[in-house]
């Protein structure tokens, strides 16, 4: 038995309850919180978040790639949001590896070298600010008077504002 199949036995012994019962697409915090896909942030418990307040955006570090400024276009220009967090994390993978290394493993495994950033960072502050600035000089990105970005310590639930 995979995990999938552990996650789709949950949902039809009804963890799921019907459908979402928020009425529209549009969150009614009318906010985008960009964060890293690490299991350890509870996203939700962080910012006491309830269900359909905010668009939460997740890739490895919580990083503000090309991608992530796609999602928020659409999510600002369609619907409706005004306002970004960007939250990276102590301890994250990405502090771990670096850019040469990791695409050197690839290359050698797969004999591609991949044409994406790693993002790889060796300090958390510096990539926030980083991807702060990404979101501020978007020009597909009209809101940008509250973007702010924060660190959040995976050890003791610390949200340090950065920027
Ligand atoms: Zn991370």
């Amino acid at each position: 038995m995979t995990a999938i199949d552990d996650l789709l036995h949950r949902h039809v012994t009804g963890v799921d309850l019907g459908a979402p019962e928020v009425p529209t697409p549009v969150p009614s915090l009318h906010l985008a919180v960009v964060t890293c896909m690490d299991a350890r942030i509870k996203v939700f418990d962080v910012f006491g978040l309830r269900h359909g307040e905010v668009h939460i955006l997740r890739n490895a570090g919580g990083v503000v790639t090309d991608d992530v400024i796609r999602s928020l276009a659409i999510s600002q220009r369609k619907l409706e949001t005004r306002e970004v967090i960007v939250m990276q994390h102590t301890s994250c993978g990405l502090s771990l590896i670096t850019e040469d290394e990791f695409k050197d493993e690839l290359e050698k495994e797969t004999k591609l070298r991949p044409p994406w950033a790693i993002e790889a960072f060796r300090e958390v502050k510096d990539s926030v600010r980083q991807s702060v600035e990404r979101v501020r000089r978007s020009p597909f990105v009209p809101h940008r008077d509250n973007v702010r970005g924060f660190v959040y310590d995976v050890h003791n639930a610390e949200l340090t504002e950065v920027i």
